[in-house]
């Protein structure tokens, strides 16, 4: 397998370093305090294309495939998952248009976000996670378009989105047939965001309830056909989920730096305890999860990339298995900080906390297991 990339990429994965460890690593702890990302460093973000990496390059954008993609998200995380999220959820609801859009929705859709729009992927509802073929927003045929009712929940970049890819059931009976994809701009007539999550984790990133209250949105924004929505939401997920597993290693990463950096420089019992050969079990442990997870990241990207028949396995296997790792060697760098790595001073707790969310959006870790079995029995 060749992950090997050209010059160019090359070019903006340092950019992604460079910005990550100079400019949001520095305020990432006061941003996880407020929940809030100075304009300046939303500035840098979109100035540097990173809130428009999905963007194709006959539609004016870098032209990044799904592998750089990913390292460029990985280098983010590494700098705050709460931000590489902010940036990482433009591109997850681009796709949706990239892959179903006619030419003039997505010279349209990325127009937005080479300017420096915000986006955002909604499917989500109260009465639908796992389960996202239970959306009831309705979408109801009117002419020139559809008038679209409903509440969606637990919407990255809701509350900043210019631009929302928008998934509605055009059968009032429901269920997945019904399906639909629509292009809801944020300032239409009766778009309203709701209640903003105060979260746990990822807390630089925006998220929140979206309503729709007789929201006119014209026949031109339907993204492909009626009833073609389901299959598109599952196969953004797909391009995307690799995606989350590179915002995992990135936090997995990072944890493992700062814990090796603390074994390095804290002594106890006269000695670093770097010198301890079960803190030096911890951090081998720490080391060789992140690199197989980072191995299996890029090879679901490599597998998208070349129509591989197993890409969606891999897909799902590339963010479950990240994420879980991601989580555990979290919790273990806040063990190898000890008491410090435990308070808000460090960086230990807020990599824990963060790593949390890796394994529930985007498909819980339970989904991602259910589609690897499908694929592995049958
Ligand atoms: C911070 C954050 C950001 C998010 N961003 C977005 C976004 O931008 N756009 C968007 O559309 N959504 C977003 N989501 C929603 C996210 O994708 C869902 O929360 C997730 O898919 C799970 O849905 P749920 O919360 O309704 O949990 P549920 O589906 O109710 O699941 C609850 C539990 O039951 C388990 N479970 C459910 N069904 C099964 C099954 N068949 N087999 C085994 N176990 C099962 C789950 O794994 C989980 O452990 C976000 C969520 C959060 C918290």
């Amino acid at each position: 397998m060749d992950f090997s990339i050209t010059p160019k990429q090359k070019e903006i994965i340092d950019l992604a370093r460079t910005i990550a460890q100079e400019e949001i690593k520095p305020a990432s702890l006061a941003i996880d305090k407020s929940g809030v990302i100075p304009e300046g460093l939303m500035q840098i973000l979109k100035q540097s294309g990173m809130t428009a990496l999905a963007v194709p390059k006959e539609y004016g954008g870098a032209g990044l495939d799904i592998l750089t993609v990913a390292m460029v998200a990985e280098q983010l995380a590494m700098g705050c998952a709460g931000v590489a999220t902010v940036c990482a959820a433009n591109a997850l609801a681009s796709f949706p248009v990239l892959i179903g859009g006619n030419e003039e929705q997505k010279q349209a859709w990325c127009d937005t976000l080479n300017n420096g729009g915000m986006a955002a992927f909604a499917l989500t509802e109260p009465g639908a996670g796992s389960d996202a073929g239970a959306v009831s927003c309705h979408a109801e045929k009117t002419e020139g378009g559809y008038i679209l009712n409903g509440t969606k929940c637990f919407i990255t970049n809701g509350p900043i989105a210019d631009k929302v890819t928008l998934f509605a059931n055009t059968r009032k009976e429901g269920g997945m047939r019904g399906l639909t994809v629509f292009v809801v701009d944020t300032h239409s007539k009766g778009f309203s965001i709701g209640k903003e999550e105060d979260k746990m984790g990822i807390r630089a990133s925006a998220t929140s309830e979206l309503i729709l209250e007789d929201c006119f949105v014209p026949e031109a924004n339907r993204i492909n056909r009626e009833g073609r929505g389901f299959r598109l939401a599952m196969q953004t997920l797909q391009t995307s989920r690799p995606v989350v597993g590179a915002l995992s290693v990135g936090i997995a990463q990072a944890a493992v730096d700062a814990a090796i950096a603390y074994s390095q420089q804290r002594k106890q019992f006269g000695v670093k305890i770097s010198s301890f050969q079960m803190v030096q079990e911890m951090i081998a442990n720490m080391v060789m999860k992140t690199e197989a997870a980072r191995g299996l990241v890029y090879r679901a990207c490599s597998m998208q990339m070349t129509g591989d028949p197993k890409a969606a396995m891999f897909s799902a296997m590339a963010k479950c298995y990240a994420s879980d790792v991601a989580m555990e060697v979290t919790t273990d760098a806040v063990q190898v900080m000890g008491g410090i790595g435990y308070t808000r001073e460090a960086y230990g707790e807020k990599y824990m906390r963060d790593a949390k969310i890796m394994q529930l959006y985007e498909g819980t870790n339970q989904i991602q297991r259910l589609v690897i079995a499908n694929e592995a029995i049958h």
